[in-house]
């Protein structure tokens, strides 16, 4: 295949065994072989790349970094793996208009890094910031720990370069505010996994940056409690920019990866509000106020930018903590209306015990979206059935209370089987809108639909 792409330097073409197989994984436990690896530096080389794909009808999956949690850049039909990671720059702030034009390997925390001079970030914040890119964050719809203020990435997405899969190139979006005009292109690519086209170049809107922030972690000797003292939190209108929840498994396992001293108790909520003047330190007081009114055992507010950071690297190590349990984590992110919190709590609880799979769950509480996390081997083909099973169980719940599979990871391979129970009769419609954009399937052939 090496031939085809014979106008790309050499360096940048991989075949080695050892660099297919490194590309043959994201972050769940799917695996799957390329049959090349192609690193292009410029939109021209992805339209050539994307041209000779179409011609040779051969797969090509674009790839960020890889940290994907639903095996949307696992090549299950092989081919061409796309890697867009060399194409890295920012190329305009524009802070005028509070835009910034980049290219779609840029990395989350080296983007807001890079804002910070201008008082600027971008907000939505994944826990695999550190590495993830914001080609990924746009293809996934990411999210985190601050979405419950300041919403997903696709609220942040003003303009799009789409290489297609015949390689033309188009470009939508404005530098407007606001736009009435024509259907909204930009929402059907944001999201879409790599299966309607390669992004080659976005524009996102940023905002200002906070100044002030007010932290606390508050503990519940019952879930149910918590989950009840989310919901007033939410509906008392405090606007939290974090409103995140560890139970007492994934607090274990923070505890013995970090010794941070923490207390034994059933769910700890991170409470943080943040703004641009001492009214967070109130709404921190009123949020932690209305805990109490729940029967909260236990309130700890960060005194200091330091016990702030150490707040925050709790709830960051989770996923890393409970890692270190067992060979498989398998980490789900089904999102339930608010007020059915306490309720998807509780049918976790019951869905793990009734197949006697452990279940640790954390994650983002202010917006319904949680991450029950099993915890198996997957050697073992009988725990990792029982598995399924369970996880089948809790896509059923989170649907039947009127939730979604998925808040932010995706479906990729891994809920692929379900998303017609969410979706139903708009399933045709998807179908339709992949085959105008890719007529050949060759665009991330497998995945979501
Ligand atoms: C420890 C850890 C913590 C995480 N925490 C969060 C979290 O808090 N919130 C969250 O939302 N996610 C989280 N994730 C999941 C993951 O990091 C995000 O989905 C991330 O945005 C993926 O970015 P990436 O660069 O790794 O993309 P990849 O994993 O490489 O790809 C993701 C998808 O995007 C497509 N894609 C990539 N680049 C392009 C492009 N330029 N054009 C078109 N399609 C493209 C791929 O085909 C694939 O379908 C976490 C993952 C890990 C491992």
């Amino acid at each position: 295949m090496r031939e085809l792409f014979g106008f790309m330097d050499e360096e940048r073409v991989l075949t080695s065994p050892e660099e297919i197989l490194t590309y043959s994984y994201d972050a769940t436990r799917h695996r799957s072989l390329p049959g090349i690896i192609l690193r292009p530096v410029s939109k021209e080389e992805v339209v050539d790349i994307v041209k000779i794909a179409s011609r040779e009808a051969l797969p090509i999956v674009p790839r960020g970094a890889g940290t994907s949690l639903s095996g949307g850049p696992v090549p299950i039909k092989g081919g061409i793996v796309l890697d867009l990671t060399l194409m890295d720059r920012i190329k305009e702030v524009d802070v005028e208009n509070s835009l910034v034009t980049l290219e779609p390997g840029v990395i989350y925390d080296g983007l807001n890094k890079a804002l910070e001079e201008y008082g600027l970030f971008f907000p939505p914040d994944p826990g695999s910031g550190k590495v993830c890119t914001v080609g990924g964050m746009v293809a996934n719809n990411s999210s985190g720990l601050r979405a419950v203020k300041y919403g997903t990435t696709k609220d942040y997405v003003s303009g799009l370069e789409v290489v297609l899969s015949m390689g033309e190139v188009i470009k939508i979006g404005t530098k407007a505010r606001k736009s009435s005009s024509g259907y909204d292109l930009i929402g059907i690519f944001v999201g879409s996994e790599g299966t309607l086209g390669v992004f080659t170049e976005i524009t996102l809107r940023v905002i200002q940056r906070p100044t002030d922030f007010a932290t606390a972690r508050v503990g519940f000797t019952r879930m149910e409690d918590a989950g009840r003292a989310v919901r007033k939190i939410i509906s008392a209108g405090l606007r939290p920019a974090v409103l995140e929840i560890m139970d007492t498994h994934t607090l274990r396992a923070v505890e013995r990866y970090m010794g941070q001293g923490f207390p034994e108790v059933e769910a700890l909520l991170l409470l943080e509000m943040d703004g641009f003047d001492d009214g967070v330190k109130k709404r921190l007081k009123k949020g932690i106020r209305l805990c109490r009114g729940e029967g909260a055992a236990l309130v700890e507010e960060a005194k200091s930018g330091e016990e702030r950071e150490i707040l925050w690297k709790a709830r960051k190590a989770s996923l890393p903590a409970l890692a270190r349990y067992k060979p498989t984590l398998i980490l789900e992110d089904v999102t339930v209306p608010i007020s059915a919190l306490p309720k998807m709590m509780r049918a976790i609880g019951r869905i793990g015990k009734k197949h006697g799979v452990e279940i640790a769950t954390f994650g983002h509480a202010g917006d319904g979206n949680l991450h029950p996390t099993l915890l198996v081997d997957r050697r073992n083909k009988e725990e990792l059935q029982k598995a399924e099973r369970a996880m089948e169980e809790l896509f059923l719940e989170a649907i039947e209370l009127r939730g979604t599979l998925s808040g932010e990871h995706g479906i990729g391979l891994e809920k692929k089987d379900f998303i017609g129970l969410e979706h139903r009769d708009a399933m045709e419609l998807m179908r339709g809108l992949k085959k105008v954009l890719d007529p050949e399937g060759i665009m991330n052939p497998g995945k979501i639909l």
